[in-house]
């Protein structure tokens, strides 16, 4: 089964609403010709409605920046899968480092939303990733195996094939500094692995692990040539049209899927 790769701009805590529907009216003109790969909008809350607007009719995806796991009840300034489903967004970035950094986010709290999604028409996009102390030390692949086990324990493998996951190696985040591809190649494969010994070769083999980490136009090409690369989570470089437009064409040879029949 191929993996049709995904191009995901994560906005954060960027863009009014104007600003918003602007963004999304231009990568709309650019992208929505794309047929190698999924692009996705993650705006934030408050725009996800403008920006499901703007995108409707076309082939972008409309994709929120957490969720919380119960459907409804009093958790005041949180927002629910329904509400989410309502909007039209069809996926959601869950476990974003920045969320285990500042707002005490688990792999406890990173499961109960996986589990929730999973349900749900959304589709997780979950991050997972390790520190640069966690790499000196040696323990990055112990880590990282770690917030796969607790964020995505009780799923099966017919859940493990709604999932898409995001290495964001915390050291590149917003940094500039990127993994090298080959860097990125590794633990990719690595997560893989683990995938397969945990659910088998087939979900394995169909789940889109995307990148993330000062993604870049200048570096988004050899990121993608990696076998085991199917997309980016990208953050600074998405906030401007032109460069999210040129990290969504890395392949302007058309169309591309790993391989071989696409899985979308
Ligand atoms: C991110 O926050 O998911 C991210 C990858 O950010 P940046 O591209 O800015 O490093």
């Amino acid at each position: 089964m191929g993996r049709m790769p995904v191009i995901a701009g994560n906005w954060k805590m960027h863009k009014t609403v104007p600003e918003a529907r602007a963004l999304a009216r231009a990568v709309r003109a650019g992208a929505d010709g794309a047929r190698h790969c999924l692009t996705v909008l993650a705006p934030p809350f408050t725009a996800l409605a403008a920006v499901a607007e703007e995108l409707r009719g076309s082939a972008l995806l409309l994709a929120a920046q957490n969720v919380h796991w119960e459907a409804r009840g009093a958790y005041t300034g949180e927002i629910s899968i329904p509400m989410l489903e309502d909007l039209g967004c069809t996926m959601v970035i869950v476990g974003h480092s920045e969320r285990r950094q500042y707002f005490g986010e688990t792999d406890l709290t990173v499961n109960r939303r996986v589990r929730a999604l999973v349900r749900s028409s959304l589709q997780p996009i979950v991050c997972i990733g390790e520190t640069l102390a966690e790499r000196e030390a040696g323990n990055h692949y112990e880590i990282v195996f770690q917030q796969l086990a607790g964020g995505l324990d009780g799923l099966t493998a017919g859940d493990a094939l709604r999932i898409i996951l995001a290495y964001e190696p915390v050291w590149a985040i917003g940094t500039g500094r990127t993994a090298s591809p080959e860097v990125a190649q590794e633990m990719h494969a690595a997560i893989r692995g683990w995938l397969a010994a945990r659910f088998g070769g087939e979900a394995a083999g169909a789940v889109r692990i995307l990148y993330g980490g000062s993604v870049k136009p200048e570096n988004i090409g050899a990121l993608m040539a990696q076998s085991d690369i199917d997309g980016a989570l990208v953050g600074g470089a998405c906030l401007e049209a032109e460069s999210f437009l040129r990290i969504v064409h890395y392949d302007s040879q058309g169309s591309q899927s790993k391989g071989g029949q696409v899985h979308s």
